[in-house]
């Protein structure tokens, strides 16, 4: 039997996730942990820092902001602007931009920012997802790829010291720019937060014709080049309580834009707007281990008090791990075929990733789906 954490919807399947004696999740245990920050003291901290990386003579952009349009990315820019700052906003372009997504990119560069858009060879992006796809079930490997790298590197090329990433992947860390021991941005800081799932960037060389300088936005900058410039790097979720629901919120009043209805596959209308691939991105985390994006939201939720969790799992049945027959309206059959990927062929791709001990199979161990292609799991009961 798989368990569930007690307090939010989180199964043990979740990777690096742990459930300690009381049943209790890390997730939920780190949260319980923020509740106790000081945040005045924090935001303190987060002065000291800015002032330290502030041009003074307006010859240069005081920090990078890596941006996607999304909530997100809107407040960070927001933050930014109410701290006096000159940011330079930077997106890789994604894998499938969604007209809702661009839209966003427009009202966030009428915040008023100056902004870099690097678009990848969209012929080598779409071998890259494809590839990614079929090796280890992750359409959007060189989305999350792009997302680390071109900011660091307009950051090298920019001669920027300064990032400011959003949400912190671990609560209790500043990001480099606040260490003492070493505050310059390296490959390991990659590695560690990047979640590459063990594939490497030079894995695609020689596959499908794709060469190392087809690569070149998806390579780290060297060390030496990080050094020369001092690129550093810190988490605005580490100064301010991070909450995505929270900075929606603050991003519409701003202009942005949340879809017309709840989001296929989610439980929200404000997230994951901008590329048409995350409904296939977010099915082989069910697949693979049992939750998909509703389960994520939800238990969000349930952490800050807005859900109850039996009212939760209502909505996470209703909506979690859905064959993802479109995303943000565009069919399933149209983005496969952007990528040269035949649906009979996807169909096979999903089997081959799907974790069976998690989902109802026949007695010759052949996955059970319904007529709209959705798997049952196996053990609802212990949620
Ligand atoms: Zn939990």
């Amino acid at each position: 039997m798989i368990k569930y954490c007690t307090q939010c919807l989180y199964p043990e399947t979740k990777p690096d996730l742990h459930i300690d004696a009381e049943g209790v999740c890390s997730a939920c245990r780190s949260y319980e942990k923020r509740t106790k920050i000081n945040w005045e003291d924090r935001a303190l901290d987060l002065e000291r820092i800015l002032e330290k990386y502030r041009n003074r003579d307006g010859s240069n952009y005081d920090c990078i902001v890596p941006v996607s349009g999304g909530k997100d990315s809107t407040y960070q820019v927001l933050k930014v602007l109410e701290f006096g700052l000159n940011p330079l906003c930077v997106t890789g372009t994604t894998c499938s931009l969604s007209e809702i997504g661009r839209r966003n990119i427009e009202n966030l560069k009428n915040l008023g920012v100056d902004y870099i858009e690097v678009t990848t060879n969209p012929i080598v992006r779409r071998k890259m997802n494809r590839l990614c796809l079929r090796t280890i079930g992750d359409i959007s490997w060189p989305e999350h790829v792009k997302i680390f790298t071109i900011p660091v590197q307009v950051a090298v090329k920019y001669n920027v010291k300064l990032i400011i990433w959003g949400e912190n992947p671990q609560h209790e860390y500043g990001g480099p720019a606040a260490s003492q021991q070493s505050n310059v941005l390296d490959r390991n800081w990659l590695e560690e937060f990047g979640g590459l799932l063990g594939f490497r960037v030079t894995d695609f060389i020689d596959q499908e014709g794709i060469e190392k300088r087809h690569l070149i936005p998806f390579t780290y900058p060297s060390d030496k080049e990080l050094q020369a410039v001092g690129v550093t790097g810190l988490f605005l979720g580490y100064y301010v309580p991070w909450d995505g629901y929270t900075n929606a919120l603050y991003a519409q009043a701003y202009g942005f834009e949340t879809y017309p209805n709840v989001v296929e596959g989610s439980l929200a209308d404000y997230e994951n707007l901008d590329n048409h691939h995350m409904g296939i991105h977010d099915y082989f985390k069910y697949l693979k281990f049992g939750f998909g994006r509703a389960s994520d939201i939800a238990s969000n939720h349930i952490r800050r008090g807005r859900l109850r969790r039996a009212d939760a799992l209502n909505l996470i049945k209703r909506h979690d791990g859905k064959f993802p027959w479109t995303y943000l309206g565009k069919p399933v059959e149209d983005i496969l075929s952007e990528i040269s990927v035949p649906f009979d062929e996807f169909i096979k791709i999903c089997d081959q990733f799907t974790n069976k001990r998690l989902f109802e199979c026949d007695h010759d161990n052949v996955l059970i789906k319904d007529k709209n292609l959705n798997l049952t799991k196996t053990n609802d009961d212990n949620l």
